[in-house]
Parts: structure tokens; sequence; C-alpha cells
């Protein structure tokens, strides 16, 4: 077995570049979003139950969730919202377990749980061994992905609002990435030292 461990933070926080720096010390990374995204792509294992009991009019022509009608949906009624979650959610699970039991067949020191949503649900901790949360001001988070996605500030607003706060969020950390004062290249070397740092904490509980 390898350690887990849960990454999070909020948008524009700079999780999945720590997410790489990680990656690039050879750790295993398992990104929950990659994973739900690929499960309502066309043949994407959320697609049959979707079809089945929510409505096949769900499903686009090309195969995939029609993610519009989809809003449109839980827009109107938040019901749809809970039903696609009810579906995605153990598919998620089940399929983060899997390559998980994939990571500890390999030579990987760590295994890295990348998952934005950690802090908005307990289901998460008991699957852990230690959390990392990486953090900085709100407005500088703003101000990230203003400048990486172009979208304007008050629906970036909207999407921090359907997120944990910055409180809620430390409070399940056990490392803290304080990623407000570095520069990127500093954030690497960070990430370096918050390795090392793993890797000797797990190496003390574990003497060979
Ligand atoms: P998240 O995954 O938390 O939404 P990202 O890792 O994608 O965040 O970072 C958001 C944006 O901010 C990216 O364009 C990234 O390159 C940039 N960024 C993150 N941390 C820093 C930093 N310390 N200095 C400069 N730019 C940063």
């Amino acid at each position: 077995m390898r350690p887990r461990i849960g990454l999070t933070g909020g948008i524009g926080s700079g999780k999945s570049t720590v997410a790489q720096g990680f990656a690039q010390q050879g750790c295993y990374v398992i990104d929950a979003d990659r994973i739900a995204r690929t499960l309502t792509l066309p043949g994407g294992a959320a697609i049959a139950p979707i079809a089945a009991r929510m409505g096949a009019h769900f499903i686009g022509a090309d195969g995939a969730l029609d993610r519009a009608q989809m809003r449109d949906a839980a827009f109107r009624d938040p019901g749809y919202k809970a039903q696609l979650e009810g579906i995605l959610h153990p598919l998620i699970r089940q399929q983060i377990d899997q390559q998980y039991q994939h990571a500890c067949d390999t030579n990987a020191p760590l295994v890295i749980f990348d998952i934005p949503l950690l802090a908005e649900s307990g289901q998460w901790s008991p699957r852990l061994d230690q959390v990392i949360v990486v953090d900085c001001l709100e407005r500088t988070q703003i101000a990230r992905v203003q400048q990486r996605n172009q979208l304007p500030q008050a629906a970036i607003e909207a999407i921090m609002a359907q997120q944990a706060t910055r409180l809620q969020r430390l409070r399940k950390a056990d490392w803290v990435l304080w990623n407000e004062t570095l520069s990127l290249q500093a954030l690497g070397e960070a990430v370096f030292d918050l390795y090392n740092e793993l890797i000797a904490h797990y190496r003390l509980l574990q003497p060979d």
C-alpha cells in the first residue's frame, strides 16, 4: 500500500500546478475531475445509467452527456443535480479505488488524490491518510482565473460561492501550501520540499 495524500484547493489556488509538481517527483496522481469528465463522455460508464434513470434526452447525438440540457434542468429543479451526483459519485469513487490499486503496483512513492471538492464532502477523509490544502487570498484566486480563462469576475465569484470557504478547506489540512507570495518557480521548490517532508514522514512511520 502507498500513502494516500489528498490534494485540494479552491479554483485558482494553484492546485493543478502543485499536482503537476508532485507528478514530476514521480508521484502517482489520481485526477478526480478528469475521471468525472471521462464518465460522461461517449462510452463513459455514467452514460447508460443517466439515460435509464434520468431520460435519454440528456444524452446528445454524439453519445456524451448533454451538459447544456442538464444545466437547464438542474437550474429549474435542483433534484436533477442530486440525481446526477447520485449516479456520478459512486462511479468516481469506484474508479479512484481502481486507480489507487493500480498505483500500488507501480514504483510511485506517494499517491496524490487531486480532488477539487474534497472539503465539500465528508466521504474523502476515511479514504485518505493526509490532506494538503493549496491556499491563497480570494482576490488572488480571482486574478489567476481571470488571466487563465478570461472569465468575468462575477462568473468566478459564482463558482467560488459554490465551493467551500477557505476556512472550511483549511480545517481539513494536515499540510498547507501558501501559494500567495510565491513565484511559479518558488512554488515548484515548495512542492519539492513538501514531497521530501512527506517521504521522510512515511519512512519514519515505516522503518525497514
Ligand atoms: P487551480 O487548479 O487551483 O484552479 P492552477 O494550478 O490551474 O489552479 O493555477 C491557476 C493559474 O494561476 C494558472 O495559470 C497557473 O499557472 C497560475 N499560478 C498558480 N500559482 C502561481 C504562482 N505562484 N505564480 C504565478 N502564477 C501562478
